[in-house]
């Protein structure tokens, strides 16, 4: 009963959503997308090893691979100004002081965490979720 309750989980091991969220490697979903975790630390924000230390699963695609992700960053950062549009429209009507510092605000702070969202959703495009063998 409980195990049918893990598989009904839409963020459990196995999904895409799972290393997009944590930042894992797509292939194994264990080994560390990014160097340092704390996406704030910016002087290694894009900073990721060449390969996975897990699996060896090769996070260097091919020579200007993450060139793609800006389009998944363009349009994360349109979903937020959106959203944060609505929002400080329902409050504050047409006034462009509030919207320009609401929207500013949170897409300078939520830069990091866009960035590398960003790679993960792109390099989840690329490669599937494969299971550890058991001997
Ligand atoms: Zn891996």
């Amino acid at each position: 009963m409980l195990e049918k309750l893990k598989d009904l989980n839409p963020f459990r091991k196995g999904k895409k959503i799972y290393s997009i969220l944590r930042h894992k490697c797509p292939h194994c979903q264990e080994g560390n997308l990014f160097t340092v975790a704390n996406p704030y630390k910016l002087s290694t924000l894009d900073h990721m090893p060449k390969r996975c230390p897990v699996c060896n699963e090769n996070f260097e695609r091919e020579v200007g691979f993450y060139y793609g992700a800006m389009m998944i960053s363009h349009a994360l950062t349109t979903v937020i100004a959106v959203i944060v549009h609505f929002t400080v429209f329902h409050f504050w009507g047409w006034e462009i002081a509030p919207h320009l510092i609401f929207l500013l605000s949170i897409i300078i702070g939520l830069f990091p965490v866009i960035f590398r969202t960003a790679r993960a959703i792109w390099i989840n495009m690329f490669v599937d979720y494969k299971a550890p063998q058991l001997p």
